[in-house]
């Protein structure tokens, strides 16, 4: 290749990191203001389209402070490529979704109330309305123990070898993990999730109103 060669191909790359920050800086602020995760929990990542190249928001900065400067790019063995932070704690369920399925270009996982407390009773999240069924489908329960460790990475493998099209699962006692085609979207999966399970459990609690 000739040096413009390589000029342009890394001019390209910067561009299209440089998407990815931008995508989960706004999909982190919007996650932050609406509610759907506080404090310094929760995590979301985007992979650069055509590469093996995964950048994660880093451990211990909340969604609301997240900033292009403060997210590290790591490789899908989860070495760091660039940044000085360390990254989140679930990079390695991350990667894992990753590289099972290529096609997936963001994650957004989040502590989501209502659909923890859905997931204590139920074995799946109960789709009720028309948008979620059409937009996520089955949501299901991954009853394992831990926090991002080996134990958890392969039960998420073994979860997305059963179910090839899945596009969310909640992890009992830890939150929702939404994966789709950008990380906006995956964002907008995380809330739909957390909606699906608010209807869901309103629905089963509540005693339909008495007709006179
Ligand atoms: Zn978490």
């Amino acid at each position: 290749m000739t040096a413009t060669g390589r000029r342009g191909h890394g001019s390209r790359l910067n561009t299209a990191t440089r998407r990815v920050k931008d995508e989960l800086v706004k999909s982190a602020r919007r996650a932050y203001e609406i509610g759907l995760q506080t404090g310094d929990g929760g995590n979301l990542s985007g992979r650069v389209t055509g590469t093996d190249l995964i950048v994660i928001k880093a451990s211990g900065v909340s969604f609301g402070e997240c900033t292009p400067d403060n997210l590290v790019t790591v490789n899908l063995q989860g070495e760091i490529v660039h940044g000085e932070r360390v990254p989140s704690r679930e990079l390695f369920t991350h990667l894992a979704i990753y590289t099972a399925r290529p096609e997936i270009l963001g994650i957004c996982h989040c502590h989501g109330p209502w659909s923890i407390a859905c997931a204590e009773f139920y074995p799946q999240i109960r789709c009720i309305s028309l948008h979620a069924r059409s937009k996520i489908g089955p949501i299901p329960v991954l009853k394992v123990a831990g926090h991002g460790d080996l134990k958890v990475k392969k039960a998420v493998e073994a979860l997305l070898a059963k179910c090839p099209g899945l596009k969310a699962f909640v992890q009992a006692r830890h939150g929702i993990f939404a994966i789709a085609e950008s990380v906006i979207r995956a964002e907008h999966h995380a809330e739909l999730v957390e909606e699906t399970a608010q209807i869901a459990w309103l629905v089963a609690m509540r005693k339909p109103p008495q007709v006179s």
